[in-house]
């Protein structure tokens, strides 16, 4: 057969692929019976792992023969993104994977095998995703820099590979991990010292008001936050016919909040430009009689005068009401925000949320104004309860009433809860 013939039997059998995919996706799945359908799925997401091994394979062919050099691109990375619409980060990591998996070419023009034959052969068998292929790479090439024997290179990929088909991306992270540890101690110093070099965290202003939060967390930090915030971030138990509704993310993201919340309320904050750390909100005497309307930070935020009057319940808010012209007419005292032995007798009291069925301890809770000091409520024990962050933001809106019987908070639900709207107290054991 001719080498014309061979590439227009490529061409041929490529065309092929799209149409049996759509063949495929135009069949009937709702008649299969369910071992079936199961290994549909299951022999569509081999083809799928197979066909990032041919893309290697492509790849390694277009590098080799120099194209880019011939459309006067800088690399296959940019001739990638040209002709595929890749994002730079998608090129970058297909041309890697192919200079690890494709094969390669010889100086004089001969075929070698791939520089991680044991993955190649695996990823070409449809065994290994994208993300296995990943971690089985940057473990390598952390062997490679440790100047490990090559024996023992081969050694751990094997091992890797044996590992890929017998657990998922993540685990196999870990896997890599604790070997790259046995093999390369030292290696794992020096990622440490890189950590230390990377580490970096910004908030800066998207659109919308919306600020956008980046880090690259090294791993003390890491672990810290996932501790703590995933122990936050728990969905709210069922709580008086209600269900928490929020996404995952959402839940992040106001784990993050109330972690936030609580470094003010702890009022260790280090000292910054000679006054304790605070937040400073401001907004017209308008705003502030009307409860409506949107009030400033010191740092730009804008946020709804709601919002800042309920965060002006905390201990470490200071607000300033100005009229049009910036006279100030009124600031934050320290009558509205509880003493340190109302807060004691207030987590005697209630013990932490007192929202019904709610769990959180003292430690997560904000003091909720029963009455709103806007609208003439004291800052006493009979007019103060504590709600955790969630049921704070939501006990306003929700329709929910809180009233105080014998000192102690009673919450009527909103008739769509409980028509008769009795009230409901949350007793803890
Ligand atoms: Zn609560």
């Amino acid at each position: 057969m001719t080498a014309a013939v061979m590439a227009n039997e490529a061409t041929v059998r490529a065309a092929a692929l799209p149409a049996a995919v759509a063949e495929l996706a135009g069949c009937s799945f709702s008649a299969l019976a369910d071992d079936d359908l199961l290994d549909v799925l299951r022999l569509a997401e081999r083809a799928r792992r197979q066909l990032e091994a041919l893309d290697s394979t492509l790849i390694a062919e277009l590098e080799a023969r120099n194209l880019a050099g011939r459309y006067v691109l800088r690399g296959t990375r940019q001739l990638l993104s040209g002709l595929l619409n890749l994002s730079p980060a998608e090129s970058s990591t297909r041309v890697r994977q192919a200079r690890e998996l494709g094969p390669r070419t010889g100086l004089t023009g001969e075929q070698l095998p791939p520089l991680l034959p044991a993955a190649a052969a695996a990823r070409a068998d449809g065994i290994l995703t994208g993300r296995h292929v990943e971690v089985i790479l940057s473990a390598m090439a952390r062997l490679r820099a440790a100047r490990l024997p090559v024996e023992r290179q081969v050694d751990a990929e094997a091992f890797l590979v044996e590992q890929a088909a017998r657990f998922d991306a993540g685990t196999l992270r870990g896997i890599a991990r604790r070997l790259l540890d046995t093999l390369d101690p030292d290696g794992t110093l020096a990622t440490e010292q890189a950590q230390q070099r990377r580490r970096f965290l910004s908030c800066v202003p998207d659109r919308d008001g919306m600020h956008r939060l980046t880090a690259d967390l090294d791993s003390e930090t890491a672990a810290l936050a996932m501790t703590v915030l995933h122990s936050l971030a728990a969905p709210k138990p069922m709580c008086a016919g209600e269900r928490d509704e929020r996404t995952a993310g959402q839940r992040m993201h106001d784990a993050f909040r109330s972690v936030l919340k609580l470094a003010l309320r702890a009022g260790e904050l280090p000292v910054s430009g000679g006054v304790p750390a605070t937040v400073l909100i401001t907004m017209t005497a308008e705003q502030f009689q009307a409860g409506t309307g949107l009030a400033g930070t010191s740092f730009g935020q804008r946020l709804s005068v709601d919002q800042a009057l309920r965060m002006a319940d905390q201990a470490t808010i200071a607000w300033i009401v100005h009229n049009s012209t910036g006279g100030i007419l009124g600031y934050g005292t320290t009558r509205r925000v509880a003493s340190d032995r109302q807060t004691l007798a207030l987590i005697a009291r209630d013990q932490g949320c007192c929202f019904p069925g709610c769990t959180d301890p003292p430690e997560w809770t904000e003091k909720h104004h029963v009455i709103p000091w806007r609208a003439g409520g004291r800052t006493d024990l009979d007019n103060l309860c504590l709600l955790c962050d969630y049921h704070h933001d939501r006990i306003d809106t929700g329709g929910w009433q809180v009233t105080m019987r014998d000192g102690v908070p009673w919450f009527v639900p909103p008739a769509w809860i409980d028509p008769a709207r009795q009230p409901q107290r949350n007793v803890r054991p």
